[in-house]
């Protein structure tokens, strides 16, 4: 299903990145295209098309992404704060079909988002 993912090409390393964290579950890799001083991606290890896609069976996995991007920006030292993104969709404004959290920080966000 993920043979022409991207994302899952990173996980299972035919595309090089910046890994960060990972663990059976989920992968947390460096932004090619950094918007802040971090920016890192959390992924599920499994292809899940978008946050669209989620099933019901999967609700678990989401909240232990979110619990994850903030073990990162802990680690990260991010005591200011950050912003947790999901682009979902077209108008979401997401490029990579795969199911993907952005953590940003080291800088302040603005609101409303553009
Ligand atoms: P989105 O627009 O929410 O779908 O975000 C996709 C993100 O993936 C963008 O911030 C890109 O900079 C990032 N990205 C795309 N390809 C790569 C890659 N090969 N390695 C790291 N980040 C990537
Ligand atoms: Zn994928």
């Amino acid at each position: 299903m993920g043979s022409d993912c991207v994302f899952c090409k990173i996980v299972d390393g035919r595309i090089p990145a910046k890994r960060i964290a990972e663990d059976e579950l989920y992968l947390c890799f460096a932004d090619l295209n950094a918007q802040a001083p971090t920016h890192v991606l959390l992924v599920p290890k499994q292809h899940i098309a978008s946050l669209a896609e989620i099933a019901p069976e999967q609700t678990e996995l989401l909240g232990y992404l979110m619990a994850k991007a903030a073990e990162v920006a802990r680690e990260a030292g991010l005591a200011k704060g950050y912003r947790v993104v999901i682009n979902t969709g077209v108008d979401g404004g997401q490029t990579v079909d795969h199911l993907h959290l952005h953590l940003l920080g080291g800088r302040a966000m603005h609101w409303p988002p553009g």
